[in-house]
């Protein structure tokens, strides 16, 4: 269960709540399942504790789908997962590193069986003559870069690092992958470069199995899937596409309960700056929830520009003013029965994490990945 930052003593109601439906989150890997040939493995990437919605539960319930390999970032991350993962009876489970391999890390990877991908020949040099001897059996992959210019071997590093086989065999090298720049833009002619580049780079190594696509990957043409997809965003409720709605289930649900519920006459200010006037005598309901939790502040509302928007007794119901650090206001005026203790949804069916992304202007991963550690997070569906 991933700790609050605040943990409260179970009887003790939290003001907020973050709640995980891992049954959505199963049957959205399940639906990218449906999308790739049957013998194509669906991979999990769980990096930055499972993209904000937590590591433990996450790869609990998909570990007991079936997911056999996941992706995390960091090594911290990796020996957490590896730790969950022995902890429910899924030893032989991969967990690769996306980062490349830091020196000094190589007894971490060795001890917690993390499977480093490696993204330069310095890397795969250094980790071939720390596993070669040591018999590992650890799998590694190779990250070749096709455009993106972030992690991996150029496309002539990668041909002469296959005029040494020795090297790949003795690094333990199971997977030759990459990543997409522009996946979620089908159209970007970036997309092609890409997937012929990487066919390329496979021709190298062509006993080796290949991975190329993100959750959008997946869903932009058969001809990025290969041998293995690493979906993120997707299986977590986020778009495939930019700009437009998730075909996939929605993930996490943020709830508040109204603290208090406050009288306005029109004409006054409410929130730091007075950015935004009450134009009706107004009731303005106050939740436990501000910029100090992830709802970032660029999503506040002002005269002329409205902010975010929650959902009360099924009407919605717009921020009104700025976003504090630990609360904002609420205009429920359209809602006479608002009263304290009622709930408010503010990320969820009606109100998407696409649309609370667009209005603090990012997009839903940064949403997911800075969801508050103050939220109670409960998981519901495992
Ligand atoms: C984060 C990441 C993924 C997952 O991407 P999504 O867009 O979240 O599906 C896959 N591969 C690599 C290399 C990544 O860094």
């Amino acid at each position: 269960m991933t700790e609050s930052l605040a943990p409260l003593p179970s009887p003790v109601p939290a003001p907020t709540r973050l709640i995980i439906d891992l049954s959505a989150l199963v049957a959205n890997r399940r639906t990218i399942a449906a999308r790739v040939a049957p013998g194509v493995e669906v991979a999990a990437v769980v990096k930055a504790d499972a993209y904000g919605v937590g590591l433990e539960p996450v790869v609990t319930a998909l570990a007991a789908d079936g997911a056999r390999t996941f992706f995390v970032a960091h090594v911290g991350e990796g020996i957490a997962a590896r730790a969950i993962l022995e902890r429910r009876g899924h030893g032989d489970a991969r967990v690769f590193v996306l980062n490349g391999l830091l020196a000094g890390t190589d007894e971490a990877y060795a001890a917690h069986r993390l499977s480093p991908v490696l993204g330069s020949t310095a890397e795969v040099e250094a980790w071939a003559s720390f596993a070669g001897p040591r018999a590992l059996g650890l799998d590694a992959a190779l990250h070749v870069d096709t455009g993106m210019n972030r992690h991996g071997l150029e496309t002539a590093e990668a041909a002469a690092l296959a005029q040494r086989p020795e090297l790949t065999t003795a690094a333990g090298i199971r997977l030759v992958m990459s990543h997409l720049a522009c996946a979620d833009e089908p159209a970007h002619p970036l997309n092609a470069a890409q997937i012929e580049r990487f066919r390329a780079a496979r021709a190298l190594w062509p006993d080796l199995p290949g991975s190329l696509a993100n959750s959008a990957g997946v869903f932009l043409d058969g001809a990025t899937h290969h041998d293995l997809v690493r979906p993120g965003v997707a299986v977590y409720g986020g778009a495939i596409v930019s700009g437009a709605p998730s075909p996939m289930r929605p993930v996490v649900r943020l709830e508040a309960t109204i603290l208090q519920v406050r009288a306005v006459p029109a004409g006054e200010t409410v929130g730091y700056g007075g950015r935004e006037t009450t134009r009706r005598a107004s009731r303005i309901a106050i939740l436990s929830v501000g910029y100090a939790d992830g709802f970032h502040r660029s999503a506040s509302s002002a005269d002329g520009a409205a902010g975010a928007r929650g959902v009360l007794h099924g009407v919605a119901v717009p921020l009104i003013g700025r976003i504090s650090m630990d609360l904002m206001a609420i205009d429920v005026t359209d809602v006479p029965s608002a009263a304290r203790g009622d709930t408010v949804e503010l990320i969820g069916a009606t109100v998407t994490i696409q649309e609370v992304a667009a209005r603090m202007g990012t997009i839903d991963y940064e949403v997911l990945t800075g969801l508050g550690r103050r939220y109670q997070r409960v998981h519901v569906g495992g």
